[in-house]
C-alpha cells in the first residue's frame, strides 16, 4: 500500500460548535478556532470550504488520529470524518 493516498473529509458544524477549545487544544495542526466568529474551523492549509454555519476540509491519512483527537472530545459532536473514496 502506498502510504498517503488515502484522504478524509472533516467537517466541523460551526453552527453547533460552543467554542470550548477542545478540539484545537487536541490538533492545533487541524483545528482553530476562528478569527470570525470564535468558532472551530479547520485551518486554512487544510480547508476547501469554511463560512459562518460549517467547515469542511480534506486531510491526508497522516492527519487521521489527530482529527478523530479532536471529534472524540468535542462535547457537542460537532466534528465528523469520512473516507473519500
Ligand atoms: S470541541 Fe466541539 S464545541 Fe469545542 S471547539 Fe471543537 S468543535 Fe467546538
Amino acid at each position: 500500500m502506498v502510504v498517503g493516498l488515502v484522504r478524509y473529509r472533516v467537517v466541523v458544524d460551526r453552527a453547533a460548535c460552543i467554542s470550548c477549545g477542545a478540539a484545537p487544544a487536541a490538533c492545533p495542526e487541524l483545528y482553530e478556532l476562528g478569527s470570525d466568529n470564535f468558532k472551530n474551523r479547520v485551518v486554512e492549509k487544510y480547508s476547501v470550504k469554511t463560512d459562518e454555519n460549517v467547515s469542511v476540509g480534506e486531510i491526508p491519512e497522516e492527519l487521521y488520529s489527530c482529527a478523530k483527537s479532536g471529534a472524540d472530545v468535542c462535547p457537542v459532536n460537532a466534528i465528523k470524518i469520512e473516507r473519500i473514496d
